[in-house]
């Protein structure tokens, strides 16, 4: 699949459809979970500071909820598209299936470019967002969260449209707020975390240790920045970064061959996670250009950035060093190169499982939220690690049990606990 053709929809549809072929599911389920359950797709008009109105369009799409409410984050992205949303939405159930958490799938975005936009009209628009879903996201219906380009105060400025719509506190509509007002200690690092959770239970498994490794990544936004923190801390060493650099409009690869300075990095970084380049320079980082990242001689790739980054046509530019992927971003390994990877027998962990984390810990947030008690960081930190941990050994028991890669071994667990919930409510 090329990028000019690449539908994330069809693929996610591709991937399930092989799954449910697999596991032998009726008709009325695969009719059922091949699709969205709900779409909403509106328009956001916003008062420009120069005056001007501007309309953007925008989305909210709820998989599933056979589980629990949707669950899912809002992206900011002026090329989103509403296959990219319903994909995503799709993954999520999957996701918080996989780790077992009572949520379903949703996901949401605008079509806009934050990078143009200022503070008061980025409000206006998650203003917007919620003044036209108010009625069908909530606690106990849908629960948004931040995703590519949006934050923590993206998050607080929903969640006040939608207490003041509601009249009421309702803090467990949205997760992702700051700590101190509703938000949990240990989110912010939560995804970036659980890949490298995962990816220490894949190496243990593979008899290799994280001290003798080398990785490249992906992105340095909230999952790759926290990721690279994580695995550094490990013992491992990253090799390279890339990110997209908004000046030049183009991405660039950061790479220093005996180790990145990790938090050197992180203090030349911007909230959207793009290193200044002259900066990066200066602390002596070669410049390569921005798809380098996939071709570099190491033991681990994490892509952590976008969809759509291994396809047929780049994979054969993996080194056959390469020995395990994790997937930190959502869907970035096409149906095609996955089967030359697997017939190469690289170790992938599957997108929806490795970035979990995020997910999981938003879960932790609605329930300190719901007691009105908020735990400590490391409390959150070990239940993270507990239920990624677990997560990963029963996908892993399953995959070497019945000789299926990680990624099949994944989905049949995620679907199966879905399918079982349709069924068991009596929708199918
Ligand atoms: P982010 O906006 O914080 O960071 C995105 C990063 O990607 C930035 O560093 C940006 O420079 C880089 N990038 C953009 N275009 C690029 C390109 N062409 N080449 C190289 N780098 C490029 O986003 P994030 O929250 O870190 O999310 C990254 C991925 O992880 C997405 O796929 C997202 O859906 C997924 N994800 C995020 C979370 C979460 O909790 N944030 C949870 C699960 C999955």
């Amino acid at each position: 699949m090329s990028k000019e053709t690449y539908n994330a929809f069809q693929n996610a549809q591709l991937q399930f459809d092989q799954v449910a072929e697999k596991i032998g599911l009726d008709e009325a389920t695969r009719e059922l979970l091949r699709q969205p359950m709900r779409e909403y797709h509106f328009t956001i008009p916003v008062h420009m500071d120069d005056g001007s109105v501007k309309i953007f369009r925008a989305y909210r799409i709820q998989h599933n909820d056979a589980r629990g409410p949707a669950k899912g984050g809002i992206r900011f992205h002026p090329l989103e598209t509403v296959d990219t949303i319903r994909a995503l939405a799709m993954w999520m159930t999957w996701k918080c299936s996989v780790v077992d958490i009572p949520l379903g799938g949703g996901k949401g975005g605008i079509i806009c470019d934050p990078h143009n936009l200022t503070e008061r009209e980025q409000e206006q628009l998650c203003r917007g967002w919620v003044r036209q879903l108010a009625r069908n996201v909530g606690p106990c219906i849908d629960v948004p969260a931040p995703d590519v380009m949006t934050n923590a105060k993206h998050m607080l400025w929903m969640l006040d449209e939608y207490e003041t719509i509601h009249g009421g506190k309702y803090p467990g509509f949205i997760t992702g707020k700051p700590v101190g007002l509703g938000g949990s200690l240990g989110r912010k690092e939560a995804t970036g975390f659980g890949v490298v959770y995962v990816l220490r239970e894949a190496l243990k498994r593979l008899n290799i240790d994280i001290k003798n490794t080398t990785a490249s990544i992906q992105g340095y936004g909230n999952v790759a920045q926290h990721a690279a923190i994580l695995y550094e801390q490990l013992g491992g060493k990253v090799i390279a970064i890339s990110c997209w650099d908004n000046n030049d409009k183009t991405a660039y690869t950061f790479r220093k061959k005996d180790g990145l300075d990790i938090n050197a990095l992180l203090s030349i970084t911007d909230s959207y996670g793009c290193i200044a380049k002259d900066k990066a320079l200066d602390m002596g980082c070669e410049l390569l250009p921005g798809d380098a990242w996939l071709e570099q001689d190491v033991d681990i790739l994490i892509p952590a950035a976008l969809e759509n980054q291994i396809t047929a046509e780049n994979v054969d530019k993996i080194s056959p060093q390469v020995k395990v992927i994790a997937e930190g971003a959502n869907g970035p390994t096409t149906p095609d190169a996955d089967k030359i990877l697997n017939e190469r027998n690289v170790f992938i962990i599957p997108d929806f499982l490795a970035n979990a984390g995020g997910v999981t810990c938003s879960y932790f947030e609605q329930v300190q939220c719901n007691m009105n008690y908020f735990w400590e960081r490391d409390e959150v930190i070990e239940k993270l690690d507990t239920k990624m941990t677990s997560a990963f050994n029963a996908v892993y028991e399953l995959a070497t049990s019945k000789k299926l890669c990680m990624r099949d071994a994944a989905y049949i667990i995620a679907i199966n606990r879905v399918a079982q919930a349709v069924k068991s409510r009596g929708w199918v």
